[in-house]
């Protein structure tokens, strides 16, 4: 635990926002004192973690990379925090990240932008970029990140780790702070699929503090390599033949299928929807959430309040000053979408898309057992260029926001120079996409 968090006192790449150095090392004394009376310790005892800034940590700031909480500190723990302190892992630092999870390269935060593990003048990704940098730079054993469009699953590609976003309702929501409560999934981030099976069996699990959770089986660490049921794998044609796929990516990922029929297994075309409807359709319900989500903040009961003439007024100038430009447009289009003479044609329109993705999906996985996917069309932007473009930066998510939208599992694998792959699984079977994994390698 020191030598990890000395590493992150020297950090150059942005990923912390509060290095939790006394609580951890209290924990860390306590795990010392069992092994040296010869106690038996757990799998994860004395293993240092990171916790990506939008997670409750009782006592500690949780700041959501924003003014608006800069000084907010959380009242109780996430569930799945929760569940990895009782396992005896050893929180150490919490991550910096996108302002509320708004973004897709830990650009919009107050504490600097995160730079990329292998190449600093490249971003991290969002909006888990601290997360993935520390477990990159193996600064933490793993980290919890969150995935609403993506978040985990882009950066873990960028720089070059494994994310997996579950399927929504695996691991409880409770203490995770809300973006879009319909797609928001709580993720690891680690340097390989056994630490990733290893942190979700501790924190999967129904939770009666979020019903939208359910009870799910621990996945064996046997079963993990025994693919053989795994006959044939999908890809999207028609998202590859978009103009804005990168040549090295595309590359890449065909001769992974190439691979993957060369050891047996059948591989399948899909016609799904194309990039602009799938990326339209995610921020529009995406925005429409936070909008909602995010009119608590109004400075009453959390976070900074500036006064002024009257309520109303307060409300408004505490929100204008304190919610960063990124956050202010999502708030702004989701109260659009969500208004009188826009919900219908707008918000209710994107709904009956959703459902088309969920059965879409279904039909998939009636004639494929996994499907495969680049983590992103284009490589990772230089600093400062999303900044200046944020309808590039939405669309940067298109490989990613189909999978949240359904609610599948789907897991980033990190692959050679380009920004890894994911493999998707019907609802509920994260055994098979972890167990599908290896075949990638
Ligand atoms: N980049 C996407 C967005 O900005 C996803 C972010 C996330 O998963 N939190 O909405």
């Amino acid at each position: 635990v020191q030598q990890k968090l000395d590493l992150l006192k020297q950090n150059s790449n942005g990923s912390v926002n509060a290095l939790l150095d006394t609580y951890a090392l209290e924990l860390a004394q306590a795990v010392d004192a069992k092994i040296a009376k010869g106690e038996n310790i757990g799998l994860l005892e004395g293993i240092p973690f990171g916790v990506k800034d939008v997670f409750m940590l009782q006592g500690t700031y949780t700041t959501a990379s924003s003014d608006f909480l800069k000084q907010y500190k959380s009242a109780y723990t996430a569930s799945a925090i929760q569940k990895l302190l009782d396992a005896g892992a050893i929180p150490i630092v919490k991550e910096n990240c996108d302002s509320f999870g708004h973004g897709s390269s830990n650009e919009n935060t107050i504490f600097g932008a995160v730079k990329n593990a292998q190449d600093e003048t490249l971003v991290a990704g969002g909006s888990s970029g601290g997360s993935a940098v520390n477990v990159a730079k193996d600064y933490t054993v793993f980290s919890i990140g969150g995935d609403t469009g993506g978040s985990v699953r882009q950066p873990a590609g960028y720089n070059g780790v494994y994310g997996l976003k579950p399927t929504y309702g695996r691991i409880s929501r409770y203490g995770l702070m809300a973006y879009a409560s319909s797609t928001d999934c709580v993720g690891p981030l680690a340097k390989s699929v056994e630490d990733i099976r290893i942190v979700l069996n501790t924190i999967s699990g129904k939770d009666i503090k979020d019903q939208t959770t359910y009870d799910s089986s621990q996945i064996d660490e046997t079963t993990l390599e025994n693919a053989s049921g795994i006959k044939a794998v999908g890809y999207f044609k028609n998202l590859l033949e978009n103009d804005a796929m990168d040549p090295t990516i595309k590359a890449d990922f065909m001769d992974s299928l190439e691979k993957l029929k060369a050891k047996g297994i059948q591989v399948k075309a899909l016609d799904f929807l194309d990039a602009d409807t799938l990326v339209s359709t995610y921020y529009i319900l995406a925005m429409a959430e936070t909008a909602s989500n995010l009119s608590r903040l109004d400075g009453t009961n959390y976070g900074n309040r500036i006064n002024a003439e009257n309520l109303i007024e307060s409300y408004a100038v505490t929100r204008s000053e304190n919610f960063s430009e990124e956050s202010k447009r999502r708030i702004v289009g989701g109260n659009q979408v969500l208004s009188q003479g826009f919900s219908d044609e707008i918000y209710l329109k994107s709904l009956a898309i959703r459902d088309k993705i969920s059965a879409d999906f279904e039909g998939f996985f009636q004639d494929v057992d996994i499907v495969l996917s680049p983590v992103t069309p284009g490589l990772p932007p230089k600093v400062g260029d999303s900044l200046k473009d944020p309808l590039a930066m939405y669309l940067s998510d298109a490989f990613t926001v189909g999978f949240s939208l359904g609610q599948l599992p789907t897991l980033t694998v990190p692959k050679g120079t380009a920004t890894g792959i994911q493999i998707t699984a019907a609802k509920t079977e994260d055994e098979r996409v972890l167990q599908f994994a290896h075949l990638l390698e």
